[in-house]
């Protein structure tokens, strides 16, 4: 499973933290705008601290992650390898005239293409347009003679060159109109545009193949079709596997090539037998042999460096069986495990000294660690476009036997963050200069913190009285436990504990959390919600009620106010150690509620205070929040990785740079890593 993007800004609503540019360092995490995507850069913080094997661990890891990236593209639809060779071909032209909205309109739809390994938009699944007319287009390549390089006996469905056969298919908005078709009634693989099936194949006949093999009696069983292609061979379905010898079999061939080159420098032994079990499995297609290899990589834990690679997620099947290649290499983060060890090491600390009633508290608390990990390259279907967190392996039975590993990605996560400092929302929100620098200077930190906080302490802390059952406060029960671990977080952020632990710097850096938060909850997450509708989710409803609360108990103090300034509204706080004050209450009170299983408490106060929005206040925001033109979708530019060899070609260490740009580095991977012929049958 992926958590995405807009599930983080759920559970943190971080990313609308907000300062002034998005260059810190002079690493440079924003770069170009297209379409509705902004690309970002991550940086893979720590990659110099590894020992040399570890290095080149990571280094060959990170090629057996490109090797396969063909194998995508040929997956979201049986054109797209071609389509992609012939605008290359196009785009990199020294004859093609590179001005005019003909070629503007051309280059922005590569660019999307490229982004989405095809012809359709990566989360709608809808076909992209082209902005510049098709006779624009072939006169191109009639301008350069432009060849397909296909197979000696393959049948042309069109008279004069091969790629007519393509126009249609970028130009017709009535064929492959979707990648992935959910619209229920239709017959979902026939509409579908991605690869999965044969032509021919119906929903029915495909539901019906995989009905039979399915056993309901075996407490062990295998994803069925999950690493083939269904098609009909002589009007019989038959699976094409996806092998070093079948299917897609050069591209693997090449990914077993790197990670045999990898397992040398396998961190432990046990990742030695992960990367063997994983080869075999690319060899044999067997799906036992795939939940043998998923059994072996969710044990080893002990190393550093960790990778995923292979036939991993369902999202790209409209029948959710058929899993698109994937891949991920990456590394402890080392500094971030080191900070959740600290606060877990100091668990009953916390849970003694919290001001909730002595009866609910825990007598022996034990924190968690929180795995978060550095992204050191994405492949696959894990790029441009990204995940924030993974849990795998996906198999039911594997996960309730042998446990899942789930990680957050630190240094993607943080990557957002900071391009989000650029993006004028700070300037937009944040109510003056000086509140903008607080934000900026402890903004990120104390973010962090209050995950950790959350996650690790605030869940775990706390007991229900004898007899309570945990799912008394019913609905209510998800935004009270999530308000229960934010105010847990907020209320120690504020401690001077957490600077002689070393984890803030001072006494002024929690300022800058309280605000966000407030600032969040009482305006800036609305721009997630649609005129008229009510706050429905349980972190949404969590930071409402736990910011409107503070904001209506503290006005007799004049804690919080919701100024206005030349006509905007702004939150203004007055007094943080009032308000820290205020976060000791309610977490007092709501960990009462969850002890005691009050539900009509708990109704009274997520009802009162979390649920529904102010129209006026709502649209403000939302105005205002338009005006910034903020990309809806982002992706990543991967590092480069360069192998240095001493005079004997002896590998010495390995550089990682942050220079390559977005078509450069497209334009790279296109050449390096054709693994697939143009077509795959
Ligand atoms: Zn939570």
């Amino acid at each position: 499973m992926k958590l995405n993007v807009s599930k983080l800004m759920m559970i943190g609503g971080l990313m609308l933290t907000a300062c002034q540019s998005g260059v810190t360092d002079d690493f440079k995490y924003t770069d170009e705008k297209f379409a509705d995507i902004q690309m970002l850069r991550y940086k893979v913080e720590g990659f110099e601290q590894l020992t040399l094997n570890q290095k080149l661990l990571v280094y060959y890891l990170n090629e057996a992650a490109q090797a396969g990236r063909d194998i995508l593209w040929d997956q979201n639809g049986k054109y797209n390898l071609r389509i992609r060779k012939m605008l290359e071909t196009v785009y990199t032209s020294d004859q093609v005239s590179k001005d005019g909205d003909d070629w503007k309109g051309f280059e922005e739809y590569i660019k999307r293409v490229w982004f989405s390994n095809g012809i359709h938009h990566h989360y709608g699944c809808t076909k992209f347009k082209p902005e510049f007319s098709e006779q624009w287009l072939r006169d191109q390549l009639a301008l350069l003679n432009y060849k397909e390089e296909l197979p000696a006996d393959y049948v042309s469905t069109v008279e004069g060159e091969t790629w007519e056969e393509l126009m249609p298919v970028m130009f017709d908005p009535n064929i492959m109109q979707m990648r992935v078709n959910q619209k229920d009634g239709d017959d979902l693989v026939l509409t579908s545009a991605s690869n999965y099936y044969g032509e021919g194949v119906t929903q029915a006949e495909a539901e019906a193949f995989y009905e039979k093999m399915r056993d309901v009696n075996n407490p062990e069983p295998v994803m069925y079709g999950l690493n083939s292609r269904l098609v009909k061979e002589n009007g019989k379905l038959v699976e094409k596997k996806w092998t070093t010898e079948g299917l897609y079999g050069p591209a693997l061939q090449k990914v077993v090539y790197w990670l045999e080159k990898a397992k040398p420098y396998a961190d432990t032994e046990e990742q030695k037998t992960v990367i063997d079990k994983l080869i075999k499995y690319y060899q044999t297609g067997d799906l036992k042999d795939f939940d043998d290899y998923c059994i072996a990589w969710v044990q080893d834990t002990k190393g550093t460096v960790d990778f995923t690679n292979g036939f991993t997620e369902v999202y790209g099947d409209p029948l959710g069986m058929k899993a698109s290649w994937e891949a991920i290499t990456n590394f402890k983060d080392l500094e971030a495990t080191a900070r959740t060890e600290k606060l877990s090491a100091n668990a009953q600390w916390f849970e003694d000294n919290s001001p909730v009633d002595p009866r609910f508290k825990k007598e022996k608390c034990k924190g968690i660690s929180a795995k978060v990990i550095t992204a050191a390259m994405l492949g696959g279907d894990l790029y441009p476009s990204t995940a924030i967190g993974i849990n795998l392996p996906n198999s039911n039975w594997i996960r309730k036997e042998y446990g899942s590993k789930s990680v957050t990605i630190g240094n993607l996560t943080d990557a957002y963050n900071k391009a989000a400092q650029g993006n004028g929302f700070g300037e937009e929100f944040v109510i003056d200069q000086a509140t903008r620098d607080l934000i900026k200077k402890y903004g990120d930190a104390c973010d962090d913190l209050h995950t950790d906080l959350h996650e690790c302490l605030g869940h775990g802390s706390g007991k229900m009285l004898p007899g309570i059952s945990d799912d008394s406060l019913r609905a209510y029960g998800s935004t009270i436990e999530e308000g229960r671990a934010d105010l847990f977080a907020l209320y120690y952020l504020g401690d001077p504990k957490l600077v002689e632990l070393g984890l803030l710097p001072d006494m002024e850096a929690y300022k800058s959390n309280y605000y966000t938060y407030i600032m969040n909850g009482l305006m800036t997450q609305l721009v997630r919600i649609k005129p008229g509708n009510n706050i429905e989710e349980a972190h949404m409803r969590n930071r409402s009620f736990v910011s409107h609360w503070a904001y209506v108990n503290g006005k007799k103090d004049n804690v919080i106010e919701l100024v206005k300034k030349d006509g905007k509204t702004y939150v203004k706080i007055n007094d943080y150690a009032k308000l820290r004050d205020l976060f000791k209450t309610l977490l007092a009170e709501v960990q009462r509620i969850k002890s005691e299983g009050d539900f009509l408490a708990a109704r009274q106060l997520v009802e009162t205070y979390g649920v529904k929005v102010d129209p006026t206040i709502h649209k403000e925001v939302l105005e205002r929040y338009e005006k910034l033109n903020i990309s809806p979708y982002k992706g990543f530019i991967n590092p480069v990785y360069e192998l240095v060899t001493d005079k004997d070609g002896k590998p010495t260490d390995v550089k990682v740079t942050y220079t390559e740009g977005y078509a450069e580095q497209m334009l790279r991977y296109s050449r390096d890593y054709a693994t697939l012929p143009l077509i795959n049958n």
